[in-house]
């Protein structure tokens, strides 16, 4: 899969580094300053890219740990995402870092103890004592890149051992054998996402069925996980009342509403730059050009789209699952 490696020269030594490197050892391996030469160029197509991306392994030095945007949460007083990778395996057409980057290159992050130094930092500072939740999988997926990575073996540990700190693993991939082989431990999250299967199959290319993330779901639950689920984003199109309904229905078949530890989801919007990167990407995909307006610098469905659609999950997931475990993130509502 990855037939080319760029190495930042600080960390060509690092045992993460080297552990990686064995894993490929017919890939072509180049030695760079600094990730962003490579990362950050000018005029690279991610669309291009994307149908083989190489790998930039790299040394973070700042911004480990940020505050998640205003309005996302699930539960807690104080949320934060940290990203040990950019980029993401799979290609959804409606992925928000198709956006956000030059390039389609995964950036892997080694030096997961400064990771570790920093959250530690944000714990410790916490003198209120509030309810903190992380995320790991916005800018990434938590788990597609475990084989290479080692992200859940380095961390689950570390979080198993903070027994009031809450850790939520985001993604769309059913590798989930590392994980079961962990104690599960309530404050752990394994949050997947959907759209239903008619969206899914059109515009998520390369991820897991719909059917095998359910699968991969049953088998968390069943070994005690707690799960998430992520109508995230939800989109809008003909048959939406049905293939919601259809998807939930589903879900809550195969696996118990006591393993839930929240649902959260939210209509497809983006910034209007960043709508604008993607949309000259696919200047023909339906998805990025039906029903969307323009209010302030923010790309979404009209107002009453957006609460009609949010407001129908919602509803419909009541039905399996009590209120207040549902957060959902539409201005409107
Ligand atoms: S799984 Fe998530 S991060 Fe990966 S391409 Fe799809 S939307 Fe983007």
């Amino acid at each position: 899969m990855i037939k080319t490696i760029y190495i930042e020269k600080s960390i060509k030594n690092h045992p993460r580094t080297k552990k990686i490197l064995k894993k490929f050892p017919n890939s072509t391996q180049i030695l760079c300053d600094q990730y962003k030469e490579i990362f950050n160029r000018k005029k690279q197509n991610f669309r291009i890219q994307k149908s083989s991306p190489s790998l930039i392994i790299a040394k973070k030095f700042n911004n480990f740990v940020l505050p998640t945007p205003k309005g996302l949460g699930i539960g807690s007083n104080k949320n934060y995402y940290f990203s040990h990778m950019l980029n993401c395996l799979y290609d959804c057409r409606y992925c928000f870092l198709q956006g956000m980057y030059e390039s389609s290159n995964f950036v892997l992050f080694v030096n997961f103890e400064s990771f570790v130094k920093s959250i530690e930092k944000v714990i410790k500072n916490n003198l209120s004592g509030e309810k903190i939740t992380f995320f790991s999988g916005y800018d990434c997926d938590s788990l597609a890149m475990e084989s290479i990575t080692d992200f859940v073996k380095f961390f689950l540990p570390f979080f198993q051992e903070k027994p009031n700190i809450e850790i939520e693993l985001r993604t769309k991939s059913v590798s989930i054998k590392r994980i079961l082989n962990f104690e599960p431990f309530d404050t752990c999250i394994i949050a997947f996402s959907f759209t239903p299967d008619e969206i899914a199959r059109k515009n998520e290319h390369g991820v897991p069925s719909v059917k095998s993330r359910i699968e991969a779901m049953k088998k968390l639950s069943n070994a005690g996980w707690k799960l998430g689920l992520r109508l995230d984003p939800i989109i809008y199109h003909l048959n939406y009342k049905y293939n919601y309904k259809k998807l939930i229905d589903d879900i809550f078949l195969k696996v118990p509403e006591k393993s839930f530890h929240s649902i959260s989801l939210g209509a497809i919007r983006f910034p209007r730059k960043m709508y604008n990167k993607i949309s000259n990407l696919y200047p023909d995909e339906k998805l990025l050009s039906k029903h969307f307006v323009k209010e302030n610098k923010i790309i979404s469905y009209p107002k009453h789209i957006e609460s009609e659609i949010v407001s129908y999950c919602k509803e419909y997931l009541k039905k399996y699952i009590d209120e207040n475990k549902i957060f959902s993130f539409d201005p409107y509502l």
